[in-house]
């Protein structure tokens, strides 16, 4: 472990304190609202070799947390490699991740260090999962069974991401929770985000729904209510039947205080430094993994952030 904690600030005094990895830029799925991490679909990968370096840089200026996405992350077929390259320089591990393969994975993604997962679940019945994971096939059961592995083997907390569609599932936030209250997971639900050139879009319109109202509701029903410290998300502990589900809302659309708290920098597939999802010119293009150089980049992407919505 690195002891030197040396967080690099950006002008409008945030520290970068976690790091979101694409580890892959395809995917199995086609959800009709990906944002890809802000990329484009493509065959780019770095090497176990080349993610520890940028790992081990980050971790040297503070970096305490990764989040490994993708693309879909379990498709790659190193992905243990990489986590154990990462578990070197950094505890909390985490990983954004459809479920298909974790059901086979789960304890092995543990063993070699990752602390927890996000599942990606947007709907329960095979209508509206098929129509918004792109998909021909049904594999909710393989991601339930994700989901059960992923208790046993520990990787906890599990939590669901439900990205919130008008007219396909937002009127099944309460079935979620009833989900979540069964398969003791945090529900996360998210709003469907885009860049400012295509909020105008009519597929935008058509499916975005702000979750302000859900929140309220939510934060009126709630009996315990905390900030998660990246983007200052609200979680809720509602009551729920016999139990209590957490709840944290995800609303990134115009939100300055959600980009105020942000402190997040991320790594594309292809080997680029990457200040915002939303952005399209803030790519840092990682040239060589000298470590000096490496540096020398990482300061530079981080110096270079710039709150998206202010
Ligand atoms: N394939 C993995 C998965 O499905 O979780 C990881 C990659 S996916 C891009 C990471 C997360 O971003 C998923 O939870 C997904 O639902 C969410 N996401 C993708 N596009 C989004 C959008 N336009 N707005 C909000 N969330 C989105």
């Amino acid at each position: 472990m690195i002891n030197e904690f040396l967080y690099v600030y950006d002008d409008f005094k945030r520290p970068v304190n976690s790091l979101r990895i694409q580890v892959n830029a395809i995917c199995n799925y086609h959800c009709m609202f990906c944002h890809m991490e802000g990329t484009d679909r493509n065959l780019s990968y770095m090497s176990p070799d080349e993610i520890e370096k940028v790992v081990k840089v980050a971790s040297s200026f503070g970096v305490s947390r990764i989040k490994i996405t993708g693309g879909e992350p379990l498709l790659r077929h190193d992905i243990i490699e990489i986590i154990k390259r990462i578990k070197k320089y950094i505890d909390d591990i985490s990983m954004t991740t459809n479920g298909v393969m974790l059901n086979k994975l789960a304890f092995s993604l543990k063993e070699a260090g990752l602390k927890r997962v996000n599942i990606s679940m947007h709907a329960l019945n095979d209508n509206d999962y098929l129509k918004i994971t792109g998909n021909s096939r049904d594999f909710r059961p393989d991601v339930i069974d994700g989901i059960k592995s992923a208790h046993l083997a520990g990787l906890e907390p599990v939590k669901i991401n439900f990205v919130v569609l008008k007219g396909i599932n937002d009127d099944k936030i309460n079935e979620m929770m009833d989900f979540c209250l069964e398969n003791d997971a945090i529900l996360q639900l998210i709003e469907y985000e885009a860049p400012r050139e295509a909020e105008n879009s009519i597929e935008y319109k058509k499916y975005h729904v702000d979750l302000s109202k859900i929140n309220d509701d939510l934060r009126k029903m709630s009996i315990e209510y905390k900030r998660n410290t990246l983007h200052n998300r609200p979680v809720y502990s509602i009551p729920w039947k016999n139990g209590i589900v957490k709840v944290e809302v995800v609303m990134p659309m115009h939100n300055k205080d959600f980009c105020m708290h942000c402190t997040r920098l991320r790594l594309t597939a292809d080997g680029k430094f990457k200040t915002c999802l939303l952005r399209n010119n803030d790519y840092f293009n990682i040239k060589s993994f000298d470590e000096d150089y490496l540096r020398e980049l990482y300061i530079k992407a981080v110096k270079n952030r710039i709150p998206y919505w202010r």
